[in-house]
């Protein structure tokens, strides 16, 4: 019997183990990439150590829940690290779930992928940009902008989405899919740097430390995250904003008024602030925040709390300006301005909407023989090996079905 021939689109993530779950399971399989080389973008993941999943995963980390339910079942992050150890990819899992390869080295990913694409004589096509894919009957025509062609009986697109496009992943993979007659979700940057707007922002440049941010839009507190934050001239970043910072780009796109709530202080009653205030009243109020909040942030507070003088004593500050500073130390507002954008997001919301795809299968319901995987879906998740696991799940399931 002929084997299926399936061309997979996209040398990433989920199209590499697309391609050997497919091959694997007796189809022909060859992989067309734009870049010279296969998993450009999984070297730069988790810090070039690749948070390549995570335990603990479950649907609440990611936007369609009910989507992604079944593919993460059919390969859990539990199959996800059976199937890299057999690979040769020891397991390290850290705090909340995090799993590393035990050599801290994302290039260990791209070592093990490409001896077993070798190993399976799967044909990877680099250096090849795809420009169409055009339906004929049963089978599918690819062409490249360098003017070769292909034909095959199945297409796997795995494009992945918008972020970091200087790793292959430019958004082509949406106009395909526009072409073929799929509906795509406007995509817009998650797991990204926040602009911000503040007068303090040159005073708070490099501050790194921990605290709890909460999202607020309407007054109403709609994410909350804790860990480390990040200022920057031009904003703030930092894990705890990188999690909030996909909700926050999405009101903001909607024109709503969204702040970032910084709590400085949080193992403190405001009444125990109060009464320290009171305990060094005859100091100068930036000493009396030493040993409270970071050094690099009282300068910035005390101007936020409208007083001129960062030396005036505590028995001087008026009510209004004590009262002031203290509710800043516990709620510290900035309004969000925007994003860094794709240039420098981790991943992509929005995408080809998965409302055309059989989530059990991840083929489209539009164009069969025609499936989807990774990022260029509308499907997006947490920072922490989220987005991996949904690469390598929805890999599995296309390659699986692809080559029954
Ligand atoms: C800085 C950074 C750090 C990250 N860290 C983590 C992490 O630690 N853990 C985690 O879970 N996720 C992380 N992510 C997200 C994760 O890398 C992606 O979600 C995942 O790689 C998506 O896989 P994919 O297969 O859909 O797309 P990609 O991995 O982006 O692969 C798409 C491939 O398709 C190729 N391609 C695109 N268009 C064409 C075309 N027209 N013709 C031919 N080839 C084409 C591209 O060159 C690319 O090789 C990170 C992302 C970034 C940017």
């Amino acid at each position: 019997m002929k084997k299926t021939n399936i061309f997979v689109i996209g040398g990433g993530a989920s199209g590499i183990l697309a391609a050997i779950v497919a091959k694997r399971n007796g189809a022909e399989v060859t992989v067309i990439e734009r870049n010279s080389r296969i998993g450009k973008k999984i070297l730069v993941t988790g810090n070039g150590r690749c948070n390549y999943t995570n335990a603990l995963s479950s649907v609440s980390d990611y936007n369609n829940q009910e989507f992604v339910e079944y593919g993460l079942k059919a390969f859990s992050p539990e199959n996800t690290m059976s199937f890299f150890n057999d690979l040769g990819i020891v397991p390290k899992v850290e705090n909340e779930g995090k799993a590393y390869p035990l050599s801290e080295q994302a290039s260990s990913i791209i070592d093990v992928f490409l001896y077993e694409l070798n190993r399976l004589h799967i044909e990877v096509v680099s250096d090849a940009y795809v420009i169409n894919i055009i339906k004929r009957n049963q089978n599918f025509q690819i062409f490249l902008k360098d003017g070769r062609s292909f034909d095959c009986d199945k297409v796997i697109l795995a494009t992945g989405g918008k972020a970091l496009a200087t790793t292959g992943s430019d958004g082509s993979g949406y106009e395909l899919a526009k072409k073929l007659g799929h509906k795509i979700v406007e995509p817009f940057p998650a797991l990204v740097k926040l602009k911000l707007e503040s007068p303090h922002l040159k005073h708070l440049q490099g501050i790194k430390m921990p605290a709890i941010v909460e999202l607020i839009h309407n007054n109403e507190v709609l994410q909350k995250e804790e860990g480390d934050i990040l200022f920057g001239n031009y904003g703030i970043s930092g894990p705890t904003i990188l999690q909030i910072s996909r909700l926050a780009n999405e009101l903001y796109i909607k024109g709503e008024q969204v702040y970032i709530k910084i709590i400085l202080v949080s193992s403190m009653t405001k009444q125990e602030v109060y009464n320290r205030f009171f305990m060094s009243k005859d100091k100068p109020v930036d000493f009396s925040l030493v040993g409270m909040i970071n050094k690099r942030y009282i300068s910035a507070i005390i101007k936020e709390a409208k007083i001129e003088k960062q030396n005036t004593l505590v028995r001087d500050l008026t009510d209004k300006q004590l009262n002031k500073l203290v509710s800043l130390l516990f709620d510290w507002r900035f309004l969000v301005t925007g994003t860094k954008g794709f240039s420098d997001a981790q991943v992509t919301a929005g995408g080809i909407s998965v409302s055309e795809i059989n989530s059990e299968t991840m083929e489209s319901k539009k164009v069969p023989g025609f499936y989807i995987t990774g990022e260029v879906m509308d499907i997006d998740g947490r920072c922490g090996g989220y987005n991996l696991q949904w690469a390598w799940s929805s890999g599995y399931l296309a390659g699986m079905n692809a080559s029954n």
